[in-house]
């Protein structure tokens, strides 16, 4: 590490907060000048106190921050955040979730450990053991309601406020409380190990031309989908499994469709065929509501296949055909019975404006099947020919939409990719390949389905990772103070 032997003293603030963390502020290369650099207040650092280094104050990095911070009162924990810390909630909730409904901070449907990892399309193995033992969506229910947020839940968990300033307020209040230092406007840009085993951590302030250099003795990464956080763990040893968009909506090139904009449907049964994937992969089919969109389809069931389907999508170039069930519920024999018995009864109607009333769908949708049947609404029934009814019949079945790419960008939540879960410890979220390094939340190869369970890995794995720093500061600690008593006064 190419460290100037000058050393200053530089004050990190949160708010008010009094402390202070050992930097050495370097010119970057020949150009750069060393820059002035004022800070809230300070304390020096005391003998022994070991640093934590935060890197992203996002879910993951400000509940880890606590966690620790809580567990080892001594330890100096601080946030580097480079924009607005707890952004994502706050988009999350503006936005308004996926599904017109509220937005979560976790999802209380799964009692059964098992049955929750079964949410996460990359994590879904390594999430059966101790994981969300550890700390599960009942826990971060408890922690929230123990901080004074009050949650109310439908399966989806949310604050009775359905705001997301709750949720910002507590964990931000919490974090100034415990003593945990946020410094925002900063990009940790490198980081690499020392000789003694600590952390050289390099932060940069874009608006400014200054390079600091930061000791820390723990290392937390937790960087979301940042590509700067992928970066600081290649520079640390680790690989990156291929970032790629997940939780998108697809984008369908119908005239027609489009037409359909706003429709709903509670319950389709929609499958994903993509070239090249010959095997069956059974989530590739996925039961739930669907919405037209006025550039193609999106809803949970798309958003769940987009997930499980990230990964062939990517290599397919979003390209591919969606085979949708309208009725899931009905055999296609029901379904031609229906229709047979519908006109028997109204053949003196326009098919448009009558349709069996098992078809649980809207009036447009139902011109839509005939549009695309060639039938006219203003036919009567009589006239609609049995082979012409077993067509709708097998329409409604297995309607076949030409997939030609994803949705916007706005609409692409979470990332599937990032440090591989094998190369990590899950009881601690400890590197496999550095002491002292951690990561949690989405710099990792976890994503989930929607529902509150990309939060839910953010929460549990900065509990963890916060969890395993405090105690080992704890120990440190701990042995300082021996060692110092028995200088004192002797074994
Ligand atoms: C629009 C939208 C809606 C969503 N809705 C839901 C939902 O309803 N339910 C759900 O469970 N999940 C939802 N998610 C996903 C959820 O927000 C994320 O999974 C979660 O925020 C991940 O937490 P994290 O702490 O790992 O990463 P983030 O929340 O992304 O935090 C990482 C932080 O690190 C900072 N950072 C990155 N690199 C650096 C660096 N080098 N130096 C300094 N700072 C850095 C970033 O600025 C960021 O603030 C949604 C996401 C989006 C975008």
């Amino acid at each position: 590490m190419n460290l100037v032997p000058q050393r200053f003293i530089f004050r990190l603030g949160f708010a008010s907060q009094t402390s202070s963390l050992k930097v050495n502020s370097i010119p970057s290369h020949g150009r750069r000048k060393l820059s002035t650099i004022t800070f809230s207040l300070a304390a020096p650092k005391q003998s022994g106190e070991e640093v934590l280094v935060v890197v992203g104050g996002g879910a993951a990095g400000i509940y880890g921050a606590i966690k620790a911070k809580t567990l080892a009162p001594n330890l100096k924990v601080v946030v580097i955040e480079k924009a607005k810390p707890l952004s994502k909630v706050t988009t999350q909730f503006v936005c308004q979730n996926f599904w017109r409904g509220r937005c979560n901070v976790t999802n209380g449907h799964c009692p059964d450990n098992k049955i929750l990892a079964e949410h996460y399309p990359r994590g879904h193995k390594e999430f059966r053991g101790s994981f969300f033992h550890t700390h599960g969506p009942m826990d971060t229910m408890s922690w929230f309601s123990d901080h004074g947020v009050a949650l109310k839940e439908d399966g989806r968990v949310y604050p009775t406020s359905n705001s997301s300033s709750t949720i910002i307020d507590c964990l931000m209040s919490e974090a100034k409380r415990s003593g945990v230092l946020l410094q925002t406007g900063k990009v940790v840009t490198g980081a690499s190990s020392t000789a003694d085993g600590k952390f050289a951590v390099k932060l940069e302030k874009h608006s400014l031309d200054y390079v600091e250099h930061v000791e820390a003795d723990y290392l937390l990464i937790a960087s979301g989908s940042s590509k700067q956080g992928y970066n600081l763990a290649t520079q640390l040893g680790h690989s990156i499994v291929e970032p790629v968009p997940s939780l998108f909506t697809f984008k369908i090139a119908d005239l027609k469709l489009a037409e359909l904009s706003g429709v709903t449907f509670p319950k389709v049964k929609a499958k994903l065929q993509l070239e090249g994937i010959q095997k069956n992969i059974p989530q590739l089919t996925q039961v739930g509501p669907m919405l037209v969109t006025h550039w193609g389809l999106s809803g949970p069931v798309v958003l769940r296949l987009s997930a499980w389907g990230a990964r062939y999508l990517s290599s397919s170039d979003y390209k591919g055909t969606l085979c949708v069930d309208f009725t899931p519920d009905l055999h296609i024999e029901d379904l031609k019975s229906a229709l047979s018995r519908h006109k028997s009864q109204f053949l003196r109607q326009k098919v448009l404006n009558s349709y069996p009333s098992e078809f649980t769908v809207v009036k447009r949708f139902w011109k839509y099947i005939l549009d695309c049947e060639g039938i006219c609404g203003d036919t009567l029934w009589s006239s609609i020919s049995n082979n012409l009814l077993f067509s709708v019949a097998s329409l409604l079945k297995d309607c076949a939409f030409s997939v030609k790419g994803k949705g916007q960008f706005k609409d692409e939540f979470v990332t599937a990719g990032g440090v591989p879960l094998s190369e990590i410890y899950l009881d601690t979220m400890g590197s496999r390949i550095h002491s002292h390094l951690y990561f949690a939340g989405e710099v990792l190869n976890v994503d989930g389905i929607t529902g509150g369970f990309n939060f839910q890995n953010a929460w549990t794995g900065g509990y963890i990772a916060g969890t395993s720093i405090g105690n080992l500061a704890g120990v440190a600690y701990n042995r300082v103070n021996q060692k110092l008593y028995t200088k004192t006064f002797g074994s």
